[in-house]
């Protein structure tokens, strides 16, 4: 089991192993990205992890223009 602290991490360091495991939605800007996303990365506790991009969307979050989630 995959802990919001590996993805944090995977999300900083836009670790491409992760790509298709989890999408980060951004609760400031209300975005969501791939992990690989060359945005830039959002503080730890304004960030939510989602399974899947319908998740995300399911929960108001928008897809990011620049990694097309
Ligand atoms: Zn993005």
């Amino acid at each position: 089991m995959i802990s919001n602290t590996d993805m944090y991490q995977a999300l900083v360091n836009k670790d491409a192993s992760f790509e298709g495991i989890f999408f980060a939605a951004v609760k400031t800007t209300g975005i969501f990205c791939r992990p690989t996303c060359t945005a830039r990365k959002p503080k730890v506790e304004n960030v939510e992890f989602y399974v899947t991009a319908k998740d995300a969307m399911l929960n108001g979050y928008r897809p990011c223009k620049v990694c097309n989630p």
